[in-house]
């Protein structure tokens, strides 16, 4: 045990998914070593990303403005959206270069022992969209749902919750990624290759 602030600081750098104590001491000290410019630079940020980040209003990725990147593109396929779980999967589905559409973003996936139903996730934004009800007026005659949830338990229920509830919309195909995904794993540890052939690969559920 460190005296005062040294010790709040490893606690709370302990407190970070991934960061043992170990490695919450080794980024303190790093920090009390560092330039007092890195370390504002640092604060700064970390005010900036809970001040200024918001959610896009139409997809739910993390955006600067009301609508993220993805959605205000008029050159992105708007017929076409992948559903993931969380903003970082949408950096890995773009990472592959393989998909030209939009996205959804659930904010998790469905997990009854942790309390995670249908509700605590955006499914009825998702329905909305797909009704042509959604905040994007674009958005009026989506064809595709390319379901990349994770290729783990919770993932695979959710996606067949998804197909349950959307194969009734007329018009619509759902699919899901192609198998090749190691199983148990998130969708952000798949290298591009192997997700980017997940995606063209995807088939119809
Ligand atoms: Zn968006």
């Amino acid at each position: 045990m460190f005296e005062g602030p040294v010790q709040d600081l490893i606690d709370e750098l302990g407190r970070l998914p991934g960061v043992g104590p170990k490695s919450a001491q080794r980024i303190a000290f790093h920090l009390l070593a560092a330039e007092p410019a890195d370390v504002s630079r640092l604060q700064d940020v970390l005010q900036k990303v809970k001040d200024g980040v918001r959610f896009c209003e139409v997809c739910g990725n993390v955006s600067e403005k009301d609508r993220c990147r993805y959605c205000s593109d008029a050159r992105r396929d708007a017929t076409l959206l992948c559903v993931v779980e969380e903003p970082k999967d949408v950096l890995a589905v773009e990472r592959t270069r393989e998909f030209r559409g939009r996205y959804h973003v659930l904010g998790g996936a469905l997990d009854p022992l942790a309390g995670v139903g249908p509700d605590q996730l955006r499914i009825r934004q998702l329905v909305a969209r797909i009704g042509g009800t959604g905040p994007a007026p674009d958005e009026t005659d989506i064809k595709e749902i390319i379901v990349a949830t994770d290729p783990n338990t919770e993932g695979e229920a959710t996606a067949t919750y998804l197909l349950r509830l959307l194969r009734d919309f007329p018009g619509l195909t759902v699919s899901r990624l192609a198998s090749g995904l190691p199983m148990g794993g998130d969708l952000e540890f798949a290298d591009e290759l192997t997700l980017g052939r997940a995606l063209s690969g995807r088939r119809a559920m």
